[in-house]
């Protein structure tokens, strides 16, 4: 088993922000589609750890990265693996189509690996595999 301990009050105000956050791509549909591979996707928390980096601190981005996690695995239920559960490609290019299921699944865990190791590396977290 693993297990990520971390003090209460680390617990970030952005995790409900990453757990919204993939969704935006509603508010831009015509042009990335839902469920966009743009928001569906660990892209943003690397973004924040690049380009604003100096504007954000590494647990913000690490519980915004947790809630992305959280969204992508509710998203690996839908009823059916067609229409708007299939990852979109933007700019009307088409969908994953089967390999939908593998891209959240896998950016599910780089998102949550990404939470732990920035909290490991801040002092924030104490991981280990029992
Ligand atoms: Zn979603």
């Amino acid at each position: 088993m693993y297990i990520l301990r971390c003090r209460a009050r680390d617990r970030g105000r952005s995790h409900p922000g990453g757990l919204f956050w993939p969704d935006v791509d509603q508010l831009l549909a015509p042009l990335i589609g839902h469920r966009s591979i743009l928001t569906h996707s660990v892209l943003a928390p690397l973004l924040l750890l690049t380009v604003w980096r100096h504007r954000v601190t590494a647990p913000t981005v690490a519980w915004f990265s947790f809630g992305i996690a959280t969204h992508l695995v509710a998203d690996l239920l839908p009823r059916a693996w067609v229409g708007f559960a299939l990852v979109q490609l933007p700019l009307g290019l088409g969908n994953l189509g089967s390999l939908s299921p593998l891209w959240i699944g896998g950016n599910a865990l780089v998102a949550l690996w990404l939470c732990e190791w920035l909290l490991r590396h801040e002092g924030l977290a104490i991981t280990r595999l029992h």
